[in-house]
């Protein structure tokens, strides 16, 4: 395993997207190419369901880690204006869809959603779903909860409007790597946290680990992991640290590259990880999640239901993602585009009335069957080649790029079927590089992407 994590651990992407956005072809990107792009999704798809996500951008401090579109501030008169800026924006989409959407999934990340004023997130749903609460079986509603803030008034509202999914960021417990990245919370303000959304009935909370921080050592992931198997939270993100600094900026400079745990030793605090919450009924799914198989997440891993998209993974397999607010990227199948990653810039252009996006993508019919190949590897670790594609050349050409990794037994291809192996599953973004016609193309480019280990 150690010479294979040596040989395979390099800059590539997570797929949350194929094309990935560095390759989008569209810098500008129009908004009635754009448009056009949801109408063809509407008229291909049988069903009108979306999946919303609503980027919540600030932060009251920054956590030197993050690689998220955030603002920090402590001046709480932000939230009115922006949250009206959401709503404006979601009345622009109905405006121009030939469709009455149906909102399968809605997710508030950020940022810090709960920096929010709970009466505020209560008036932004109101106002997306015209209604005072939504019933959890008709859509599945989460947020991501920062545990220094989130208040037992959040956690009751947003659950009595129908919320039963909220996930806590807590990164590692250790003090010394939560100075490292300037996050200090306690387990007991975690298990707080947990333990009133238990009491006031989320039924699935998920924790978000992340292996590979500064000064994070293999003492730190097991009293991190044991800590999180107290509360048992029904899944577990175990995230690689995504050090990129020349994309982060300042933010991923408070320490140094010597203080990062590298190659074989920050995998080993993974396996490690893993190793630990199998032995406690844990399942693994797809990449980095865990989820005990009572979880929905789980049951649709096993039934070969699961969806990856630009929340990552989800059990709601609808055909198109919107994402509101400053940053936020939608994905409507035959295309994708990314909103104004400037808070101010986006807010007069949706107080103008204008769709705010500022670049995206119009799939080829290449691109199409590409990202169906890598949705399959990165949601089931198996995809099947299309017997009947016009693009037979590239297809022998991926078979070609995957020779090293059938010979390294991480891959196995019986005639058009690829399957990731067991021994596989941890460089099955390196599998879908293979598949990568914008790789393979131009190259791997240097500083886009994180390390795949
Ligand atoms: S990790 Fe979360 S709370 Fe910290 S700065 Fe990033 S978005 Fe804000």
């Amino acid at each position: 395993m150690q010479s294979l994590v040596e040989k395979y651990n390099v800059p590539g992407p997570r797929y949350t997207s194929y094309p990935t956005v560095p390759f989008w072809k569209n810098n500008s990107l129009s908004v009635a190419d754009w448009l056009k792009t949801i109408e063809r999704n509407s008229n291909t798809f049988d069903t009108d369901d979306i999946s919303l996500y609503i980027h919540l951008p600030y932060c009251e401090s920054l956590c030197t880690f993050c690689g998220c579109h955030k603002r920090i501030t402590k001046n709480h008169a932000v939230e009115g204006p922006y949250i009206d800026a959401v709503i404006k924006e979601w009345q622009l989409y109905n405006e121009q869809f030939n469709f009455t959407p149906v909102i399968r999934e809605l997710h508030f990340g950020g940022g810090t959603p709960t920096f929010f004023a709970p009466d505020e997130l209560i008036r932004l749903v109101r106002a997306i779903f015209n209604t005072d609460a939504i019933d959890p079986n008709e859509a599945e509603l989460s947020f991501e909860a920062h545990p220094n803030n989130t208040s037992r008034e959040h956690l009751e509202k947003l659950h009595a409007f129908g919320f039963r999914r909220l996930s806590l960021g807590i990164q590692d417990y250790s003090p010394t790597v939560q100075q490292a990245i300037n996050r200090i919370q306690p387990f007991e303000d975690v298990k707080k946290v947990h333990e009133q959304a238990k009491q006031i009935g989320y039924t699935s909370i998920s924790h978000d680990l992340v292996f590979g921080l500064p000064k994070q050592r293999m003492n730190d992931i097991i009293d991190t992991v044991t800590k999180t198997l107290e509360l048992r939270p029904d899944r577990i993100a175990l995230y690689s640290y995504a050090h990129v600094p020349w994309i982060k900026g300042n933010g991923q400079r408070g320490y140094d590259e010597s203080d990062l745990p590298q190659d074989n030793e920050k995998r080993s605090l993974y396996e490690k990880a893993k190793s630990m919450l199998e032995a406690k009924g844990y399942i693994e799914i797809g990449m980095d999640h865990f989820a005990l198989p009572h979880d929905d997440l789980a049951k649709a891993f096993q039934d070969k239901n699961l969806h990856r998209n630009f929340m990552g993974y989800t059990t709601q397999n609808t055909d198109f993602l919107l994402g509101l607010g400053m940053s936020s990227i939608s994905d409507s199948w035959f295309g994708f585009a990314q909103n104004e990653k400037s808070t101010e810039k986006y807010m007069e252009i949706v107080n103008s009335g204008v769709i705010p996006i500022f670049r995206g993508h119009v799939l080829s019919e290449l691109d199409l069957e590409i990202r169906g190949y890598i949705l399959d590897l990165m949601c089931h670790f198996e995809t099947t080649l299309k017997a009947d594609s016009p693009y037979k050349e590239v297809q022998d050409a991926i078979i070609g790029r995957l020779t090293e990794m059938v010979n390294d037994g991480l891959v196995v291809i019986e005639e058009n079927k690829v399957c990731v192996t067991e021994i596989g599953i941890p460089f099955v973004r390196n599998c879908c590089m293979a598949f990568d016609q914008d790789l393979a193309d131009k190259g791997q480019r240097e500083n886009l992407f994180s390390k795949t280990i």
